[in-house]
């Protein structure tokens, strides 16, 4: 039986639609719009068409948007001031700060500088150490999308074995403290990490945040597990057009696993709203007013 679609586009549209219930009541009740702030260096397109995306969204759940374009030569220095203007900022709540950075800026210092209220990526080492406490209230967007999806297509995650591969500080480590955090006995995969395919048969979630098109094949897959499938890759689709696929060979995939996102539709769709959701808990925990954690 083929797999049920984890359907990120469906969540997403209803989460959006709570954010903007909430925001609008936080408006009316207690004069607070909540407000992001992006801030890009350099032109690169996809980063662009990315922050843009941010951009419109905030403003079409009712937040106020800013957007900080800098050019590509700007210094630390410079950037580090942008940053601090922002932090001192009160209309500003969530500070989104793209990366990659150009090659001759230093994203750690930045990071360092970031009020960890305003850091609704979840990257500073205090939203770090705070997750790994179970004490965060911003987590970083993609895991948090993830785990809202599983706990509505998967339910109770308590005991199951679950496998993230990949170890990054935006998605593999948030993710797999979430999915520890829910009691899932959690196995983390890397570039290093013997016989995969092998990790991943024992898997009751599966987790693929790689960024290798189609890498994890159908026949690593235990029957009726969950895959999760984080990977956005640009392939050639002949003739000179390009698609879309992510780390799961989906098609094969998908008359194995019990459940699967695809891509695009999947957990990218959650990603951005996570980012609103968060831009909402900011502003709430910097006026004093209870968290909205459980939209
Ligand atoms: P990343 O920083 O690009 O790191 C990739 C990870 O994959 C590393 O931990 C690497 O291991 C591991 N890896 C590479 N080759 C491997 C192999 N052959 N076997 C096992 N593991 C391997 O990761 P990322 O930033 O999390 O991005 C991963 C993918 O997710 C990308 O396609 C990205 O575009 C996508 N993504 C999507 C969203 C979204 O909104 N949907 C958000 C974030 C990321 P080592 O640590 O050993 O090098």
């Amino acid at each position: 039986m083929p797999a049920t679609l984890i359907d990120g586009k469906a969540s997403a549209a209803r989460l959006r639609g709570k954010i903007a219930a909430y925001a609008a009541e936080l408006k009316s009740r207690h004069g607070l719009v909540p407000g992001l702030a992006t801030v890009l260096v350099g032109s690169d397109p996809a980063s662009e068409v990315y922050v843009r995306n941010k951009g419109k969204t905030a403003e079409a759940l009712g937040f106020k948007s800013v957007h900080v374009g800098l050019p590509a030569e700007t210094s630390q220095e410079t950037l580090h001031a942008k940053v601090r203007e922002l932090n001192r900022d009160r209309s500003v709540h969530g500070i989104l700060v793209q990366l990659p950075l150009p090659k001759h800026l230093d994203e750690n210092p930045m990071l360092d500088i970031l009020d960890p209220a305003k850091d609704v990526d979840a990257l500073t080492p205090i939203n770090a150490g705070l997750l790994l406490s179970g004490r965060a209230h911003l987590v970083s967007c993609t895991p948090a999308g993830t785990m809202l999806l599983l706990k509505e297509y998967v339910g109770d995650i308590s005991g199951k074995e679950a496998l993230v591969i990949g170890r990054s500080l935006l998605f593999g480590k948030p993710a797999a403290q979430l999915l520890l955090a829910a009691n899932a006995t959690v196995t983390m995969a890397h570039s290093r990490s013997r016989d995969l395919p092998a990790l991943a048969r024992r898997a009751d979630i599966l987790v693929a945040a790689i960024g290798k098109p189609e890498f994890v094949k159908a026949d690593w897959i235990k029957p009726g597990a969950a895959v999760i499938d984080v990977g956005i890759n640009r392939v050639s689709a002949g003739e000179g057009k390009t698609r879309l696929v992510g780390d799961v060979d989906y098609e094969a995939a998908k008359e194995v696993a019990g459940a699967i996102t695809p891509v695009p539709g999947g957990v990218g769709a959650m990603t951005i709203v996570c980012l609103m959701h968060n831009t909402l808990i900011a502003a709430c925990a910097q006026n004093g007013l209870p968290l909205p954690t459980a939209l």
